[in-house]
């Protein structure tokens, strides 16, 4: 079985890129789904008190018996060069981990204030790793929302553990990008029932279980906002397994195929062991759809998740993309994705927030896709609105999760008609 490929992708399309004020959200919000998944991690923030609203506010409510996460508060003394903020943080660090020895792996995370008073965190990791290795790990990343958008905190977090990834030589296939462990648990099963093996998760749950990386390693990202991770893991020589991603029927079926079609799955097998699930997705995404067929769709640029979205959106709930804005576009990603995407939409990359407005205005969607910032005052002025954040946070990949990601975009359509009706009663 072959991709039903449209005659002109987006692959040639040429990108709309501006470089202007940006409307994003902060890094550091990787943490809240990042300190699930890895659960011998602690992240400690070295930032403000802001930084530590932002954190507990995106938490919500969840109370943790040990938090694995925290922030290290620069202080007015600190900002204003009075303190050494490197003993301070060896000190809250030396605390941290007499206390929570279950701790493995610690990630210094910069921040807004951290990198204004240039605290060299990198040094920082190198100074305490000689102190508590080997019994903890010590990474540093930025999760600073100075410039960057909310999905490079995960980027950034597992692109500092690929240097540090001992060498493998075994052909071993990697899955890179955090997903909700029923989402994991079912592809992995998916690629077990094909015979594809060993499988490798980065993250993984815990330090002992990171992968080896080499020569022999073939990845496969299940998020599109991996760039530098993706970088660094070619760096060691691993090849990426370049498909569009697992979203959708579709996009979940091609991204297994090139899998597969990797490690010499027949056809009968794959026939097999996909069949019914596709079935299934293609069943829920029809009952959520119906809302979706021949509506307008616009992107904000925000989780990086835009492309491989509009082509679900498009493909599989027969919208019309109007324009399709990502924060950065990496063509060796979401290349794939481009070429299925028919050739139509503007596609934008960066952003120009009061020029992009405009568009949006002149182009009416009946669903702006965006980031928090600008949903309320859109849905101000009438605009049907999705909060891009909310496909991070909710369980979107693999075929049994096709239905609700497809729902996650007819809600507010429905809310809206719902809302229109009443009013007209
Ligand atoms: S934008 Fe900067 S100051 Fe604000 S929470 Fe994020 S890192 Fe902290």
């Amino acid at each position: 079985m072959s991709l039903d490929l449209p005659t002109t992708g987006c692959r040639s399309t040429p990108v709309l890129k501006e470089r202007g004020q940006r409307e994003v959200f902060c890094g550091l919000t990787g943490i809240i789904w990042l300190h699930r998944k890895m659960q011998d991690a602690f992240f400690l923030v070295v930032g403000s008190r802001t930084c530590a609203h932002l954190l507990q506010a995106a938490a919500g409510v969840m109370i943790f018996a040990e938090p694995r996460f925290g922030t290290a508060i620069l202080e007015e003394k600190d900002l204003a060069g009075l303190a050494d903020a490197n003993a301070e943080l060896d000190r809250e660090v030396a605390r941290l981990l007499a206390r929570r020895p279950d701790i493995r792996q610690l990630f210094l995370v910069g921040s807004c204030p951290s990198e204004v008073i240039k605290l060299d965190l990198a040094r920082a990791a190198e100074r305490l790793n000689g102190q508590h290795a080997p019994h903890v790990r010590v990474y540093n990343y930025s999760g600073s929302g100075i410039e960057t958008t909310f999905t490079q905190g995960e980027d950034a977090c597992l692109a500092a553990m690929v240097p540090t990834l001992a060498p493998s030589v075994s052909r071993e296939l990697l899955i890179v990008g955090a997903m909700p462990d029923v989402v994991e648990d079912q592809c992995l099963a998916l690629l077990s029932a094909m015979g594809i093996g060993p499988v490798r998760m980065l993250p993984a749950h815990r330090a002992g279980e990171l992968p080896g990386v080499g020569a022999e390693t073939v990845f496969a990202l299940v998020q599109p906002f991996l760039g530098d991770t993706h970088a660094a893991l070619l760096r060691r020589g691993a090849r990426h397994i370049a498909a569009p991603f697992p979203f959708g029927e579709e996009g979940t079926t091609a991204w297994l195929r090139a899998i597969a079609e990797e490690f010499g799955v027949s056809r009968e097998v794959f026939e097999a062991v996909t069949a019914a699930p596709r079935a299934r997705a293609l069943k829920a995404i029809a009952t959520q759809s119906a809302e979706l067929r021949g509506k307008r769709v616009f992107f904000f640029p925000d989780s990086q998740l835009e492309i491989p979205l509009a082509r679900f959106l498009v493909r599989e709930c027969g919208m019309t993309a109007v324009e399709v804005g990502t924060p950065y576009l990496h063509e060796a990603i979401v290349g794939p994705d481009l070429d299925l995407l028919p050739a139509g939409p503007v596609i934008s990359e960066g952003q120009d927030v009061e020029k992009q407005l405009d568009r949006q205005r002149a182009a009416a969607p009946d669903l702006t896709v965006c980031g928090l910032g600008l949903a309320n005052p859109l849905e101000a002025q009438g605009f049907t609105t999705k909060w891009a954040i909310e496909l991070v946070f909710t369980p979107v990949h693999f075929y049994e999760q096709a239905g609700d990601l497809a729902g996650l975009f007819s809600r507010p359509l429905r809310r809206k008609a719902a809302l229109r009706k009443e009013a007209a009663e």
